[in-house]
């Protein structure tokens, strides 16, 4: 639905930008690992879009915004997280084409 009335998607994790860029990018070429999870769980979504997907289950719940984790806020959820992630908030840093993400395994 948001794919087909908007031409740019921005995505938000705890109050902040994690990926933005033009609807067909993000959607059919998503890069943070929270995107990805959240389109894989969208109901009715094309089998062509879900075998380009790894399997980014998350675990757990949104913690509190009066207790936002250090480093990147995703990294008490995400299955990539490394011990930088822990420590280090990643910027958001242009991909390709104004698709921005803010992730360190998406450095390139
Ligand atoms: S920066 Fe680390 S914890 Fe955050 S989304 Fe990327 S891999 Fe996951």
């Amino acid at each position: 639905m948001v794919r087909h009335i908007s031409d740019k998607i921005g995505v938000m994790y705890l109050g902040k930008l994690v990926e933005v860029g033009n609807s067909d990018d993000v959607y059919f070429e998503p890069k943070h690992p929270y995107t990805r999870a959240l389109l894989e769980v969208v109901p009715g979504i094309e089998p062509e879009n879900i075998l380009d997907l790894d399997k980014d289950i998350i675990d757990g719940n949104i913690p509190s915004p009066l207790n936002i984790p250090s480093g990147c806020r995703f990294h008490t959820r995400c299955p990539y997280a490394t011990e930088r992630c822990k420590n280090e908030a990643p910027e958001l840093k242009e991909y390709e084409n104004g698709h921005k993400v803010a992730c360190f395994c998406c450095e390139m």
